[in-house]
């Protein structure tokens, strides 16, 4: 006797399934309907051969639920970076302080006061919430806030200089990141570039030659990710400042990481800060808000009163300003630099900057035993001495000592790549960097080490 071949249920039938109605709340009809369609396409086209009827159902439900589940994860997701860069750009650059992430919640949740002035009841200013910090810290007259550095250069030049001509010293004509070049944001933003001196020598007569009527600006550009070395020199803010005031020609400084701390004391090297360039004479300073500053994405500009009204003057502001997101950030970010020694414990990225090497080495040897015995069968684990870097642009000849671990892959176990995707594989990837055969994970930047223990089970399966 032959039975008859199974036959596939019914999309109504499906939908009386306890397991599919109790789903339909979280991804809505339509969706779980295309996904049980799908899954019955699928099953159709593979063959029903051998199966029972009771089979067919729950291979269907398991096949759709998994769509539905897929459907639904995240595209942006946490990761653990280990690759020895504390500002990635590719992975966010700073992470927030928990005061920030705090703030950043509350005001995305219910109406603010975003530009809206409680004590007269009348239209307000979304600047006065970060301006009152920024000129207290700095020491400037004023501040405005647009959405990252690249905007505050692009809307100081186009303030100031819009078919006009902007000194820069050919030393410092930079490309940041790939994808900020000094001359293309110059064009972009109606300036004139006028480049003075030679890549490695520049002098103060080099900038005096080239000032005349149609100059809108000098502009010093803080040269981030290369040093020059050698035969070098450079004019200071300060001669540059004198020269300019004399000519009633604002200078401008694109400090680039900007930082309000001088890191000296924790053992990093000085990065001249933004208070310093200020003092030196700068009529403006451009910073992020993201690299040393370890605040939210922004473009901060600091500096003479009547400067920041032109600049908030610029129609081209409405298309840079930032949200309240980015202001609530900025403003809890901004209150922890009152205090210094809170700054540094509490605001992430000056934290793990200024990270004891002895610390990170301690980790490391903490995780060796259970980082070895989860990867047992993949690659051989070793305590690694090992350099960070600061990244977007930051000091970046300056290493850090640090400590992390090595991982070999077992000559049988496939290729140093793979082992990489692997990681790359889990809940939230772990992200090293490739080097000499080995997949090396600096841990400097690993505060959280439960959750990095607790999903390395999963290498254990099978890939
Ligand atoms: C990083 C950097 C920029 C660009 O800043 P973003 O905030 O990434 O837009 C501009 N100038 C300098 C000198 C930099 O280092």
């Amino acid at each position: 006797m032959t039975t008859a071949p199974p036959t596939i249920p019914s999309i109504d039938r499906l939908l009386r399934d306890a397991a599919i109605v109790c789903v339909l709340p979280v991804y809505g009809h339509a969706p779980v309907v295309a996904a049980l369609r799908t899954a019955a396409a699928a099953l159709r086209a593979q063959g029903l051969a051998g199966q029972d009827e009771h089979a067919v159902r729950t291979g269907l439900i398991t096949r759709a639920l998994a769509a539905l589940t897929q459907s639904l994860a995240p595209s942006l997701i946490g990761v653990f970076n280990l690759t020895g860069t504390v500002l990635h750009t590719n992975l966010g650059r700073a992470t927030l302080a928990e005061r920030a992430v705090a703030a950043v919640c509350r005001v995305a949740a219910q109406p603010t006061n975003l530009e809206y002035h409680l004590g007269s009841g009348t239209r307000g200013d979304r600047d006065v919430h970060v301006e009152h910090w920024l000129t207290r810290l700095t020491g400037a007259e004023a501040a405005t806030v647009v959405n990252n550095n690249a905007a505050a250069v692009m809307l100081v030049l186009n303030t100031f200089a819009h078919r006009r001509e902007v000194l820069v010293s050919r030393g410092e004509l930079v490309e940041i990141g790939g994808s900020f070049r000094i001359p293309d944001v110059m064009s972009v933003a109606g300036a004139r570039l006028r480049e003075v001196g030679t890549t490695n020598r520049t002098h103060l007569r080099d900038y005096a030659e080239a000032l005349h009527a149609r100059t809108g600006l000098i502009l010093k550009i803080h040269p981030s990710n290369y040093r020059i070395e050698g035969f070098t020199a450079e004019v200071p803010a300060a001669s540059l400042a004198t020269l300019g005031r004399a000519q009633g020609v604002p200078l401008v400084v694109d400090l680039g990481s900007g930082t309000l701390l001088d890191l000296a004391p924790f053992g990093l090297p000085h990065e001249e800060t933004v208070q310093e360039t200020l003092a030196h004479g700068a009529d403006l300073v451009t910073f992020s808000g993201d690299k040393l500053l370890g605040g939210p994405q922004a473009g901060l500009i600091v500096g003479r009163a009547p400067l920041i009204a032109a600049l908030k003057k610029n129609a081209m502001t409405r298309a840079l300003r930032v949200d309240k997101l980015t202001l609530a950030a900025l403003e809890a970010t901004l209150s922890l630099y009152a205090d210094p020694m809170r700054a540094r414990a509490h605001i992430p990225t000056l934290r793990l900057l200024t990270r004891p090497t002895a610390e990170i080495a301690a980790l490391s040897a903490r995780l060796l035993a259970p980082v070895a015995n989860a990867l047992r069968d993949l690659a051989e684990v070793s305590v690694m001495a090992c350099a960070s870097q600061i990244g977007s642009g930051a000091l970046p000849v300056d290493l850090l000592p640090s400590a992390g671990l090595s991982l070999r892959p077992h000559p049988a176990s496939g290729a140093v790549g793979q082992l990489a995707a692997r990681l790359r594989g889990l809940p939230r990837p772990v992200l090293g960097r490739i080097h000499q055969g080995a997949v090396m994970l600096d841990l400097r930047c690993l505060e959280d080490e439960g959750a990095f223990l607790a999903q390395l089970n999963e290498l254990a399966k099978p890939a």
